[in-house]
């Protein structure tokens, strides 16, 4: 017996940065075990087998490690289901007939490149700025000889779950990166391996989110929610905290 999902899909199909971008109408039947990654693998097939062009998206790892699959669904970054990327997101999900508008992340410094993939390579550049640590090389030290708090350690571990996907940027209204900027500044600076660029790192690479168009943060707390690994707001005070107290030190304001 087939069980296959009869679903209108209404995909965005943009050929070029510059080109004018609409939402184009394909009807899919597909299982319900399929993934959605999938079931866009299985329009492209028939697109293809038709002479038509597939449509452009990203994706990697499938296991929702790698961050690149953002797309948004129905109105949300990676669908409607909590804490997990668009490569987790199952059919089961959607039901017969449904109708599914699956549209790019959109922000000003996520450029469209084709259809549904965007431009992120801005995250490479704040990472650049300020988003790694200086380490002797060598031999591997022995993990006893830092030792580290399990509150501190699951802390920073959670902060590091952050895969730059950019879903908070694309659920922000201001178009914000301050969810993920945090997250990468809260992870070291939990740490002592990210206490020797502490101080530049926060301002480094806040300054850099500001220079590449990244609004200021909404307060709307709608970063946290659409997160698929559920990085908490709080990494954002922790990162305000941490730009303030650099900011003092560099201009010798007592904090
Ligand atoms: S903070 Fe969450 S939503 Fe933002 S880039 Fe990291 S994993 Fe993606």
């Amino acid at each position: 017996m087939n069980n296959n999902l009869n679903l209108k899909l209404k995909v965005w199909r943009q050929s070029n940065p510059k080109a004018v971008g609409a939402f184009v109408d394909y009807n899919v039947s597909v299982s319900p075990d399929a993934s959605f990654l999938e079931m866009l693998d299985e329009l492209n097939n028939e697109l293809e087998k038709n002479n038509q062009e597939p449509v452009v998206f990203e994706s990697d790892c499938r296991e929702g490690i790698c961050g690149t699959c953002g797309m948004v669904i129905n109105g949300e970054p990676h669908g409607p289901l909590r804490k997990i990327a668009t490569c987790q997101l199952h059919m089961r999900n959607f039901k017969d007939g449904q109708t599914i508008w699956v549209e790019p992340f959109r922000a000003k410094a996520f450029p469209i490149i084709k259809d549904l993939a965007v431009d992120r390579s801005a995250f490479d550049k704040i990472i650049q700025a300020g988003g790694y640590i200086s380490v002797n090389t060598g031999s591997a030290q022995d993990a006893n000889a830092l030792p580290i708090s399990k509150d501190i350690a699951s802390d920073a571990f959670d902060s590091a779950a952050c895969i730059g996907c950019g879903a908070c940027v694309a659920t922000c209204k201001n178009g914000s990166a301050m969810l993920f900027v945090s997250a990468k500044v809260t992870q070291f600076a939990l740490l002592p391996q990210g206490q020797p660029e502490r101080q530049q790192r926060a301002e480094a690479m806040v300054a850099k989110m500001d220079e590449l168009g990244f609004g200021s943060c909404s307060n709307t707390y709608a970063c946290e929610a659409e997160c698929p690994k559920g990085i908490s707001v709080r990494n954002i005070a922790k990162l305000n905290h941490e730009y303030l107290s650099a900011k003092c030190k560099s201009t010798n304001v007592e904090a």
